[in-house]
């Protein structure tokens, strides 16, 4: 296990870049290598564990782009054709009779001998049956050449790809009824705090609700891990203790609160008994307390347990390093330059992720950023970045990293 890297100078905050980079050079020092086959219907959300080479070309034949009529080009004189055949989709066509036009249909497969494909409505039938052509014909036009997506031994999606939709689509067209994935990663999802209980409870006297517990659950499985949901751990350490060894053997701890400064932190306290924490100050808001190291030799990332920070700190570095654990090389969210519908007067010291939406094409944010607030990200669309030491006007250019970039 590398180092974690000791907490900055009292006062001196961590870039949100820096962070980052440590914790995925972290990830890449644990890769999970385990690999196991699934039915490709299986695969959503997944990594792909080897490059997947086609063993096809796509198409495998030429075929009509058209519903038309295919013919040898250079029989095409000005005298109308005669129609020899007829070919639809998934049909095996003759070879095109010279001096003759086939009739064809959109994917079907475009007989030897024929370099053309006219569509329908530049075609006339004569009533003899016949075809002339109203417009000039070009060799290969309507053509869909074979090959044309992909060649047998061609690299079509690269191992650390992740599988969705479209990366499912694309395997059921070369074929593949299984892929080889890196198997989930386990996650022990752990909540801090006496002041925490669960929903469906009535709620006692300085009691909250837990929300980060939940949030992460169902994000994590969106991402595809395994989630080990360890419960509320109470403010007290024999019972943090005896916890921290129940949770077996994980890929991740990932707890949330307990990391404010001053507080009495008694994961923290258990956690360094049986491994290594360091305590980064991030410049970042929300979410300037993060923990991360090792206990027994498992990875830890301690959130702070605001849920808004919970959100920005999960979204901008534990869902990174949790891609590159499975070996993503891409991890970043995509950000959107966008300009700002909003006027920021007060340079900070720290990154803002503000809640916001964007309306007529501008970004404006939620009325109240406060980190305890989680309906500011339900009203949200994106994350709107506000770069430490910068004013905005209306209309300065912002950055926004739509929700729906970070949340699957
Ligand atoms: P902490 O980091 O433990 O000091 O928590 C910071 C703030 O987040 C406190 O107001 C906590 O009550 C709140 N908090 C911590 N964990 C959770 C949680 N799981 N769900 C909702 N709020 C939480
Ligand atoms: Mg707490």
């Amino acid at each position: 296990m590398k180092p974690v890297g000791k907490p900055g100078r009292t006062g001196e905050l961590m870039p949100v870049e820096v962070a980052l980079a440590r914790l995925l050079a972290l990830a890449e020092a644990a890769p999970i290598r385990d690999t196991e086959t699934l039915p490709l219907a299986a695969c959503e959300g997944r990594v792909l564990a080897q490059d997947l080479v086609s063993t096809l070309d796509l198409p495998p034949w030429p075929n009509s782009a058209m519903d038309g009529y295919a013919l040898h080009l250079a029989d095409w004189t000005g005298e109308p054709l005669p129609v020899s055949q007829r070919i639809f989709a998934g049909q095996a066509p003759e070879a095109l009779a010279r001096g003759t036009c086939a009739r064809i249909f959109t994917g079907a497969p475009v007989p030897a001998g024929a370099d053309c494909v006219e569509m329908q409505e530049n075609a006339q039938v004569q009533a003899d049956g016949r075809v002339v052509f109203t417009q000039s014909l070009r060799v290969q036009q309507n053509i869909r050449p074979q090959g044309q997506e992909t060649t047998v031994g061609e690299v079509v999606l690269a191992a650390g790809t992740r599988l969705g939709p479209i990366e499912q689509g694309l395997a059921a067209s070369l074929g593949c009824a299984t892929l080889e994935v890196i198997r989930r990663v386990h996650v022990a999802v752990l909540s801090t705090g006496d002041e925490l209980i669960e929903p469906g409870q009535p709620l006692g006297p300085g009691q909250i609700y837990n929300s980060n517990r939940v949030l992460l659950c169902s994000w994590l499985t969106r991402l595809g891990c395994e989630v080990l949901d360890a419960g509320i751990l109470p403010d007290d350490l024999p019972t943090t203790r005896q916890r921290l060894v129940e949770l077996g053997d994980v890929d991740l701890i990932l707890s949330t609160g307990g990391v404010s400064v001053g507080e009495a932190d008694f994961l923290g306290i258990a956690l360094r008994e049986e491994g290594e924490l360091a305590l980064w100050k991030l410049a970042i808001k929300p979410g300037k307390p993060l923990t991360c190291g090792h206990y027994r030799g498992v990875p830890v990332i301690g959130l702070p347990g605001n849920p808004a920070s919970t959100l920005v700190t999960f979204a901008l570095l534990a869902r990174p390093y949790l891609l590159r654990r499975q070996g993503v090389q891409a991890v970043e969210p995509l950000t959107f330059q966008v300009p700002a519908g909003f006027v920021w007067a007060k340079p900070g010291n720290r990154r803002e992720y503000l809640r916001g939406r964007l309306e007529q094409g501008r970004a404006v944010i939620y009325k109240n950023q406060s980190s305890g607030v989680l309906r500011s990200a339900a009203w949200a669309e994106g994350l709107v970045e506000v770069r430490e030491g910068s004013t905005l006007a209306q209309g300065d250019e912002v950055g926004f990293i739509p929700l729906s970039e970070v949340l699957g």
